[in-house]
């Protein structure tokens, strides 16, 4: 690989080799992904980021975009050796001249700083998640990233107006117009919304922000089992439009989190199953959820607490948000994300401690997730060994109860392998063409999405 030939074309100060820093880079937030590279480059613009992709095209040289290097699918480091071109020196976001509700931001911004540049105009950004301190805005696009409120303002998906992206050509396409309604042929942002990285590199993007609802009230509920919080569940969705969040999880998470982080027991418990809803909209939000179904369910429930202010919001949301880092503290899981439909939900959930014992009678799942979407994260730890044929039988169980085996962490490089078990055959096909037409030399993450097996 001819670097010195690229460093001459970038100039100084784009191309890290030292090991210890590109250490940094190349391996995964979860642990279980361990890469290595000959280099970081870090462009500053669109055109050097066109410049390096039409270079290792020319070159038939393989690389790895990458973002804030959250992902959880192994998709954002070189498990084959590939460069790694990381986005994060592209960092400028500013307000739109043209659209007051619009933000546009280059791929390195991160969410939060996105989330604190709406935040001055008295907005919001619709997408929230507990990376949001490092994961860039490119690299949610690239994931179609869910989160917290997907349930009131969708995926990334529905906030990117405009997109502009590198092909693995070098070509730049798209434009950052911010037009609402702009049906002139192939639609880029969707295209490249969820193509983790496969077709192009997105370098800028146009985000559609929403007004700041003036008051939220935060309720998290105990339960005894998994079927009454997915009714609750149900009822909120139909009954109320206010609803933003309503995320599931399990003692068992709860225990971890306390044992981590020294938070105080829920209810001394007595509870297998919590829910956590959130609502946000115009004052007086607590004397409007008084009322109707859920007024009724508030009157009745034993184990309720309501949280209005900003800290007592934040002591509730601590013991969902901070599952994912506290089972990370305690070894390196196997990790499933995946979609139910509601009314197969709680058949998954009540099944997922016998499969995993059949395989595997040492490992340990935990499961939280983001209920009104019956999207379920599984994390099991001790999964070793037999971990692929744990993997296989729960992601066939996903797809029996008519499931998604990726729900918004993508398919990257650990889901690949099990693609075929969602996706036809035609369709396989036909995403490979629409690789082709994109990255026509493969340089631009060649193993992700695309498994050999496929
Ligand atoms: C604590 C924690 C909580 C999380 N919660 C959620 C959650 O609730 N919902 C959710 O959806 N995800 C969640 N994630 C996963 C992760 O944060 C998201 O997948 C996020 O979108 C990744 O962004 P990133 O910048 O870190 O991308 P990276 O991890 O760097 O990359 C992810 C993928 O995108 C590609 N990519 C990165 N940047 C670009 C670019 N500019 N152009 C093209 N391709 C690119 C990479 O090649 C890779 O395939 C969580 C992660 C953590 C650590």
């Amino acid at each position: 690989m001819r670097i010195e030939e690229l460093r001459s074309l970038l100039g100084p100060g784009r191309i890290n080799e030292d090991p210890d820093i590109i250490k940094t880079y190349s391996d995964d937030w979860t642990g279980r992904y361990k890469g290595f590279t000959p280099a970081v480059i870090s462009p500053h613009s669109t055109d050097e980021v066109a410049e390096i992709l039409s270079w290792c095209s020319a070159n038939e040289v393989k690389i790895v975009p990458q973002g804030g290097n959250t992902g959880m699918v192994g998709g954002s480091v070189p498990l084959d050796g590939e460069l790694i071109i990381s986005l994060r020196k592209m960092n400028n976001a500013n307000f739109s001249d043209t659209h007051k509700n619009q933000i546009i931001a280059e791929a390195g911004t991160t969410l939060l700083e996105i989330q604190n540049l709406a935040s001055e105009r008295g907005l919001i950004y619709g997408v929230d998640f507990g990376a949001r301190d490092s994961a860039t805005i490119g690299g949610t696009i690239a994931t179609n990233a869910g989160g917290l409120n997907v349930l009131k303002y969708g995926t990334t998906r529905s906030q990117i107006i405009s997109v502009e992206a590198v092909t693995g050509t070098g070509t730049i396409v798209g434009n950052l117009n911010g037009l609402e309604k702009d049906n002139t042929g192939y639609h880029l942002p969707s295209l490249l919304c969820g193509s983790e990285g496969t077709l192009a590199i997105v370098t800028r993007t146009k985000l559609r922000l929403w007004p700041e609802p003036e008051e939220k009230v935060t309720i998290l509920f105990g339960f005894d089992n998994i079927q009454e919080a997915i009714n609750l569940t149900e009822d909120c969705v139909t009954s109320n439009s206010e609803i933003v969040a309503c995320e599931l999880f399990f003692q068992k998470g709860v225990n971890l989190v306390r044992e981590a982080y020294g938070v105080q027991p829920l209810w001394e418990n007595k509870h297998s199953t919590y829910l956590l809803c959130e609502f946000a909209g115009d004052h007086n939000i607590s004397d409007r959820l008084s009322e109707g179904v859920l007024g009724k369910i508030l009157q009745t429930h034993n184990s309720v607490l309501v949280a209005t202010t900003d800290g007592e919001r934040q002591r509730l949301w601590q013991y969902r948000e901070l599952h994912t880092v506290a089972i990370s503290q305690k070894g390196i899981p196997l990790k499933l994300d995946v979609t139910l439909p509601l009314r197969n939900l709680s058949h998954f959930l009540e099944s997922i401690d016998t499969i995993c014992r059949k395989i595997n009678p040492l490992c340990s799942p935990y499961v939280f997730g983001h209920c009104a979407d019956g999207n379920m994260h599984l994390n099991i730890l001790q999964s070793e060994p037999k971990v692929n044929a744990l993997e296989e039988e729960i992601l066939q169980f996903v797809v029996s109860l008519e499931g998604s085996i990726s729900a918004e962490h993508g398919i990257g490089r650990s889901k690949a392998p099990y693609l075929h078990f969602q996706r036809s055959e035609n369709e396989l096909k036909l995403f490979a063409e629409m690789k082709r037409a994109f990255d026509p030399k493969g340089v631009l993450n060649p193993n992700v999405i695309f498994s050999s097996d496929n």
